[in-house]
């Protein structure tokens, strides 16, 4: 039996597992390959949903309930597929040996898929990997929500919330907290205390990696709400009390979120591979690594760094092309496999957006129409759906989805 080795069950990785296993069940190759998918968690994140479980109070739903939500055993997620599961840690991979090194054990492997997604980045700003929440995984969620509600029982005077960073992540977290303040006043109110939200950008405007229309209609959302923004000012140090922010003056805070940097996961800093800015590997379209004699290797989604051959932008840290990623990388192992010539490539385009804005309330654009208020916030619990839809059983999708939609409705308490 040889091994296709995926690494990381996340977006792009389990898309990448699930295409192998059929295209070989397809090919009547099962006997001769098998497919490893290897994570460290024994579940698949649905990240877009995190922020939904940083504002949802303990009272609504457990953490068990929660986690039901948005963690989805990778052991369901493959059931009577033909998938080998290694829940296990990567440590180190050597190429000319084709071995990847786990914490428990060794795998030898004929074709490997490098998935290992990102992490936060801090920019070494000195205190910030110390000080800040940052919001990754079910857990940090957890730690955020946990976090405020522990402030507010304790406030007696304003609770002061910073969200560093106003892209996607800042502007979404910091407008489910603000819908779920009314309800954590309660926990103070005796005492007569506030809250107030401050979204710190070092760009000029908040989701400044979208067009301006997108960015204005934020704007007008966040202001709505009553949230505060500092635009063109970066944090540069913070310490358990404060941020110190560019302009010179300094905010007290008594939470503190950071989600203005991400990178490659470093777990993958040591490969040889050539990689490029915030780390990624540089592939090429089919989604094997740039200048490499190493062609059993393939590089997908948060990891790999894909430059668009006119504007030379990369390809966004998003689900979307991780998952389209995933498949490529499946499809050319198996175009080697049966020794056919042609190659699947990666084509470049713009994906729909959509940011909800605390509530039922979101923006999107798709192609060239711009959508905000309820509809868009439709429009993205049907994508929630989708997404389900791909990967679980119909019933177990729509059971998920329609959980998930009674508890968070919850939430919206501004509408
Ligand atoms: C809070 C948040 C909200 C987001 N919202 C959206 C959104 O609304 N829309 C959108 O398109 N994108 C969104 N993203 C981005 C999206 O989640 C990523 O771009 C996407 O997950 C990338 O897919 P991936 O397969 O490269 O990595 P991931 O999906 O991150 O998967 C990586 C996998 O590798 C595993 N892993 C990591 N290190 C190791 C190790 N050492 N050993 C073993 N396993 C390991 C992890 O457990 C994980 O399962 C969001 C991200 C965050 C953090």
């Amino acid at each position: 039996m040889k091994h296709i080795v995926i690494l990381g069950a996340g977006f792009g990785g389990l898309q990448a597992a699930l295409t192998l296993e059929k295209l070989l069940k397809r090919r009547r190759s099962s006997e001769e390959y098998s497919v490893t998918l290897v994570d460290r968690n024994a579940f698949h994140t649905f990240t877009p949903l995190l922020y939904e479980i940083a504002a949802t109070s303990p009272e609504t739903a457990g953490d068990l309930k929660l986690q039901a939500l948005v963690s989805f055993p990778l052991k369901k997620l493959v059931e009577k597929r033909n998938i080998m599961l290694v829940e296990d840690n990567f440590i180190a991979l050597d190429l000319d040996c084709k071995t990847v090194t786990l914490l428990k054990s060794k795998i030898e492997f004929e074709y490997l898929i490098i998935a290992l997604g990102s992490e936060s980045y801090y920019f070494d700003i000195p205190g910030l990997d110390k000080y800040a929440l940052s919001l990754k995984t079910f857990d940090d969620a957890i730690r955020i929500r946990d976090r405020i509600v522990s402030v507010f029982r304790t406030a007696e005077r304003n609770v002061r919330i910073i969200v560093g960073g106003g892209g996607p992540n800042g502007v979404e977290i910091a407008s489910e907290i603000r819908q779920w303040i009314p309800e954590l006043k309660k926990e103070c109110d005796q005492k007569n205390c506030g809250a107030e939200i401050t979204i710190v950008e070092g760009a000029a405007r908040v989701l400044a990696a979208f067009d301006e229309k997108t960015s204005e209609r934020a704007m007008k959302r966040l202001h709505a709400l009553g949230i505060w923004t500092l635009l063109n000012t970066r944090i540069t140090e913070a310490d358990g009390e404060k941020v110190y922010l560019s302009n010179g003056t300094s905010k007290n805070y008594d939470v503190f979120i950071w989600t203005g940097g991400v990178k490659t996961n470093s777990a993958i800093d040591s490969l040889p591979l050539k990689k490029g800015g915030r780390g990624g590997i540089e592939i090429d379209a089919d989604t094997a690594p740039r200048d490499t004699t190493y062609d059993f290797v393939f590089a997908i989604g948060d990891n790999a760094l894909l430059h668009h051959p006119l504007t030379h932008t990369s390809t966004p840290l998003m689900a979307r092309p991780a998952m389209i990623q995933g498949r490529i990388a499946a499809k050319n192992i198996i175009a080697t496999i049966t020794k056919k010539d042609e190659k699947y490539r990666y084509s470049f385009r713009s994906y729909p957006y959509i940011a909800p804005l605390g509530g039922k309330y979101a923006i999107a654009k798709v192609g060239k129409l711009y959508v905000s208020g309820l509809p868009a916030w439709i429009f993205k619990g049907f994508t929630e759906l989708n997404y389900f839809l791909s990967i679980m059983p119909f019933w177990t999708a729509i059971k998920v989805w329609l959980k998930g939609l009674s508890i968070f409705i919850r939430n919206d308490r501004l509408g």
